[in-house]
């Protein structure tokens, strides 16, 4: 879009997602068209003293057909470009825009750039869009510096509808909303009103001497699995037995509890026996698994599952298919996954 100078730089990555769209009129359903479209939409950007190029994905996607073949792709597409410019954008459908920003968090080992993904509830071309105010704030959050050049932002996060927050703290929480995403377990690292208020408590510290170490294997051998009263001792026991099934994200009532049937218990033993990593994160949105507090979530503790805290399903779920990706040993997965790598857990 501009030539290169030494003025600030961020990089434009399009994946897709409703921000890109536009309503076919003939089905009514709304397709992808391409960046250039996108961008006319959104002259005020020329507005900003910034350099800004841009990478799409070609074709764009739905979020929905999002996978860890792309999230490797956004991985080396950031490496490769990553002493060129000060901060990236990623634009990207909603629906699984939790997914990759957990996943990147980890899979950009060291990175000490801004890394925002944004996107929108509504087309760029609609009238009353999100999507404009979305990538313009995303835009200059990428773009924040402090006095002595540093960034503001040296991590990866999601910035959607006045709200700046860490990445792999995030989850979609409406399908309707304009504001769409909440960090419910971390405060928020920025809010944007009149103008940009950043929470620099909360944000992740520069450090001058960290390198950025890509990663690219996600072993996506796992499952989330939820309970609900009436669960069948059948099926339960076919999935934890699945021979390919190398661990499961456990999703338990209140503080991390589940019903104590023998049957269950004894499936739950044998698979941690097995080798495989079960994380026991909580249906409920706020707070975390708590093990000791009550019987039916102590029995859990005893047979080797692991509390994933207060970390999102999001964030277990891709730091299990990070860490398995390493080829690590199940006691080494199960004690990274209770240590914090990228801010996912509270410690
Ligand atoms: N289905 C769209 C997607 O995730 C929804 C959105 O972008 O809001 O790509």
């Amino acid at each position: 879009m501009s030539q290169h100078s030494t003025q600030t730089s961020v990089l434009l990555i399009y994946t897709g997602g409703t921000i890109g769209m536009i309503q076919n009129p003939e089905t009514g359903a709304l397709e992808n068209f391409n960046f250039d479209q996108l961008l006319q939409h959104v002259p005020e950007i020329k507005q900003f003293n910034l350099d800004i190029f841009s990478y799409t994905f070609n074709p764009p996607i739905d979020s929905s057909d999002m996978n860890p073949t792309f999230w490797a792709e956004l991985t080396g597409i950031i490496y490769s470009n990553y002493e060129r410019y000060d901060g990236f954008v990623i634009l990207h459908g909603t629906d699984t825009m939790a997914f990759t920003a957990s996943a990147l968090s980890f899979m950009l080992e060291g990175l000490m750039k801004p890394v925002i993904l944004t996107g929108s509830q509504l087309p760029i071309g609609a009238l009353r869009t999100d999507g404009k105010e979305n990538l313009l704030t995303a835009i200059e959050i990428a773009a924040a510096k402090n006095p002595d050049g540093t960034p503001i932002v040296p991590e990866v996060c999601v910035f959607f509808h006045e709200k700046l927050m860490r990445g792999n703290r995030t989850t979609k929480i409406s399908a309707e909303n304009f504001d769409a995403f909440e960090s419910n377990n971390y405060p928020l690292l920025a809010h944007s009103g009149i103008e940009i208020q950043y929470h620099r408590h909360f944000i992740r510290p520069y450090e001058p001497d960290a390198e950025l170490i890509p990663h690219y294997r996600m072993d996506s051998d796992i499952m989330i699995f939820s309970l609900f009263p009436g669960i069948q001792p059948g099926i339960v026991k076919q999935l934890l037995q699945s021979p390919d099934l190398k661990g499961i994200i456990f999703r338990t009532f209140g503080s991390g509890n589940a019903p104590r049937f023998p049957w269950l218990t004894e499936a739950l033993t044998e698979a941690t026996k097995a080798g495989k990593i079960i994380i026991n994160i909580t249906q409920c949105s706020t707070g975390s698994v708590k093990m000791h507090l009550y019987e039916t979530g102590r029995q859990l503790l005893e047979v080797g599952i692991i509390s994933g805290n207060d970390s999102t399903v999001e964030a277990a779920l891709t730091k299990l298919m990070y860490l398995l990706g390493k080829s690590l040993d199940p006691e080494t997965i199960r004690s990274e996954m209770k240590r914090s790598i990228a801010g996912e857990i509270s410690v």
